[in-house]
């Protein structure tokens, strides 16, 4: 049986392999993109080329948005907005909670659903089962298009009603992302100034990623307790050890930014007088806008 027709705005990589994926399980395609050549390997496939945005929204129900962020999202609908009307807007693009928020607004103003979805894969994951959507916005229109959702990645989440909470949860991952591979690419810029590759430090660098779980559920109950204690360790400790980073760097003559950032932020939980305690007392310090 035909699993129907589905419209994906936006033809960049995760567009791309969206498009792909929904052509693979046997949908219906439409697509549009800003530069149009971006679409000939899909068309090949058997997509259909839109030659506007409010023919992309008009030619089914579901349309899929992954664009660059919500400025673009905004771009390309404005213009397409008489068409919006009885939609789905699966709106796979990257934005803040509030942008969300505002998004879903809008849609309504036209007649539009949206949902807001944050995937959590590289373009190669998608229509493969370890990657993940989580979504969130009307459950009625999650649970109705389920099937599109899991012809793009292998699990898909609804978090609740609240259309910025599938962003809240996508940048929560994010924050994550990018700070810890910062540290990785830190870690081997050190090593590469003292003579090391990345592969000499890999073996390394993952039994220290592995070994944080357990620390993280360490620190998670405690800071759930409000319980900041320096029996395990100490911020004025912590804040050694982050001078030690900092100076291996200068001495190494590499950027600094990353760590004397951190030794920014101890320094400031120090000053804030908690060198007695635990260096998640930082959660406190951080909770309210930086100087
Ligand atoms: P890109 O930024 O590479 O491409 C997205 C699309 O946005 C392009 O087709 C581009 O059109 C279009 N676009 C940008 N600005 C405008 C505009 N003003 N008007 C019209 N079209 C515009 O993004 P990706 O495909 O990599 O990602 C899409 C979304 O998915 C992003 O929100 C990203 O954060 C998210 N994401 C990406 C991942 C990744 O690994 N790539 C992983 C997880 C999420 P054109 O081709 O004409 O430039």
């Amino acid at each position: 049986q035909h699993p129907g027709s589905v419209t994906v705005i936006g033809l960049g990589p995760m567009g791309r392999a969206m498009a792909g994926a929904l052509l693979d399980r046997g949908y219906g395609v439409t697509v549009w993109n800003r530069t149009a050549s971006r679409a000939d390997d899909l068309v090949a496939r058997g997509a259909v080329l839109a030659p506007g945005p409010a023919d992309a929204v008009a030619a089914n129900e579901v349309v899929i948005l992954s664009l660059t962020d919500y400025v673009a999202v905004r771009a390309v609908l404005e213009p397409a907005a008489q068409a919006l009307h009885d939609k789905v807007l699966l709106n796979l693009t990257s934005a803040t909670p509030e942008e969300a928020r505002a998004g879903a607004r809008w849609a309504a103003e036209h007649g539009a659903v949206q949902l807001t979805g944050g995937v959590n894969s590289s373009p190669t994951g998608i229509g493969q089962p370890d990657s993940a959507t989580l979504c969130s916005g009307p459950r009625e229109a999650f649970d109705r298009h389920r099937p599109v959702l899991e012809a793009l990645t292998g699990r898909v989440d609804h978090q609740g009603e609240d259309p910025g909470l599938a962003a809240l949860s996508y940048q929560l991952g994010m924050v994550m992302f990018w700070t810890s591979m910062l540290s990785f690419w830190q870690a081997i810029v050190l090593a590469r100034a003292n003579g090391l590759t990345a592969a000499d430090i890999l073996p390394s660098a993952v039994e220290t990623a592995t070994s944080l779980p357990e620390t993280f559920a360490f620190y998670a109950e405690r800071i759930d307790a409000g319980v900041h204690d320096g029996d395990v360790d100490r911020l004025a400790m912590g804040v050694a050890s982050a001078e030690h980073v900092l100076h291996t760097h200068t001495e190494a003559g590499v950027d600094s930014t990353l760590p004397a950032a951190v030794v920014d932020l101890f320094r400031r939980g120090m000053e804030a007088g908690r060198a007695g305690d635990s260096f998640s007392s930082l959660v406190e310090l951080l909770a309210k806008p930086g100087d």
